[in-house]
């Protein structure tokens, strides 16, 4: 008699996945885990019991850097094997000297060394099933919004960062890549797109706006073409990491004619000439203003984040002043602000301007959050009484008998507002509703499903 046992199933290999960072590094551990799944991998809840951690860093400012160093010590002291990427994989020797057990160091986007150093500590499964992945990919943002990186790198100098060191010069993906990967995700139930880079309005530029073959048309790597097309997908998209360079004011009248979100994610970092000139940003003109009016004249509804540097070397009283009048006068809908830190190889660290006392970082830092909170709350209250669409992130309303919590046109997850919504039947992740505003606070929109 022949035995027909089948062999039986080794079990898959079990990774615990740590990603620190921003939208961008997300991505890139999306990649990774997504790489892993397809090679018959199981994600852990936990780091003990898995066969090994991965540990995505962030390396931009000293306080991510200690977040890393934290997170790879926690890696270590539950589970032992450890393979650390990401930005701060860039520079391995601070990684090596503190923890020289950990197994392997990649920098960012080194997805090939990531699954290597993985598969050499716990070898994939023989025959993996190529249908793991789930289409398409597997994802650490909730599946009705996905980021979509559009480039890596960038070809700016800014004063204060280390990403072009990190990450290196401009690299776009063409325009047909970006916008099938697009297509994936609006087939597979996304209804948000967020668009990402280190630039976003200088996409194409190192393809020279290469043309490349989407369907029966050719579409040129331009900022305009590619958010003309991801408008007619027929989900939310929405744009961070825009410079204000002239070509912007194109992209608005998309806005204003409903085929992208009106909501702009502009890092200014600061409103002051001689601050913006040694932080050296790229599309700093004294004319934004000027720019920022016209905008919303063509798109009432423009909706704008941003973020702000308080305490750069050499900033003045005048100077943070001007920031604060700007920031009034701008309207900004949305801002956050750091405390300028010295980060290790920047050039702003040699320019012999006067450093600003922690102290007086952390009060003028105290000063703009009041502010913006106060503008952030006047630009809220009026939208009382408007109707609003939402798109649903945590479920609510029926029988759960608490709000649902969305965002509005105007609100990127995790980084801004919630729009709560008091709702009789229930409402889950992903739907999209009509709501009235009834009330405001700061930050946060309370509302009725319509
Ligand atoms: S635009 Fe400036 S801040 Fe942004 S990644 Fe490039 S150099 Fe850094």
């Amino acid at each position: 008699m022949l035995d027909e046992q089948p062999p039986s199933p080794t079990p898959a290999p079990r990774v615990s996945f740590v990603s620190l960072g921003c939208p961008k590094a997300l991505v890139d551990s999306e990649r990774i885990v997504t790489r892993l799944r397809a090679e018959g991998y199981e994600l852990s809840r936990g780091h003990a019991g898995a066969d090994v951690v991965v540990v995505n860093t962030c390396g931009f400012l000293d306080s991510a850097k200690a977040e890393s160093l934290e997170a790879i010590s926690a890696a270590l002291n539950e589970n032992g094997k450890v393979v650390v990427t990401g930005c701060m994989g860039a520079e391995p020797e601070q990684i090596r000297e503190r923890f020289p057990n950990v197994l392997a160091i990649t920098g960012p986007q080194a997805y090939e060394s990531v699954l290597a150093a993985v598969r050499q500590v716990a070898p994939a499964p023989h025959a993996p099933f190529l249908d793991l992945v789930p289409s398409p990919g597997v994802k650490l943002t909730p599946r009705h919004y996905a980021y979509l990186k559009i480039s890596e790198g960038c070809d700016n100098s800014c004063s204060f960062c280390i990403i072009p060191k990190l990450r290196g010069p401009l690299v776009s993906r063409p325009a047909a890549d970006v916008l099938r990967e697009a297509e994936k995700l609006a087939r597979a139930g996304v209804k948000e797109l967020l668009v990402i880079s280190q630039d976003t309005s200088a996409y194409g530029r190192d393809l020279r706006y290469a043309e490349s073959a989407f369907h029966d048309r050719g579409v040129r790597a331009r900022f305009l073409d590619l958010s003309r097309e991801l408008g007619g997908l027929g989900v939310w998209v929405r744009l961070h990491y825009v410079y204000p360079y002239p070509h912007v004011d194109e992209v608005i009248e998309l806005m204003a004619d409903g085929k992208i979100l009106p909501y702009l994610d502009i890092p200014f970092q600061h409103a002051a000439p001689a601050v913006l000139r040694a932080m050296k940003r790229p599309a700093n003109e004294e004319k934004t203003l000027e720019r920022i009016k016209s905008w919303r004249r063509a798109c009432p509804d423009l909706a704008l984040r941003s973020t702000f540097i308080v305490g750069f070397p050499g900033e003045t009283e005048a100077d943070f002043a001007y920031l604060l009048d700007w920031l009034e006068e701008a309207e900004i809908d949305r801002a956050g602000a750091f405390k300028y830190e010295p980060v290790k190889g920047a050039r702003a660290n040699d320019l012999g301007l006067p450093l600003v006392p922690e102290e007086v970082k952390a009060e003028r830092w105290a000063r703009f959050m009041e502010r913006q909170q106060a503008i952030s709350a006047r630009l809220l209250r009026r939208k009382i009484g408007k109707r609003l669409a939402v798109i649903i992130d945590e479920p609510g309303g029926g029988p759960l008998n608490r709000p649902a919590k969305g965002r509005s046109k105007a609100d990127a997850p995790r980084i801004d507002g919630a729009v709560h919504v008091a709702s009789r039947r229930p409402l889950r992740a992903g739907d999209m509703v009509s709501v009235k505003i009834e009330r405001a606070d700061a930050y946060d929109l309370h509302s009725a499903a319509v």
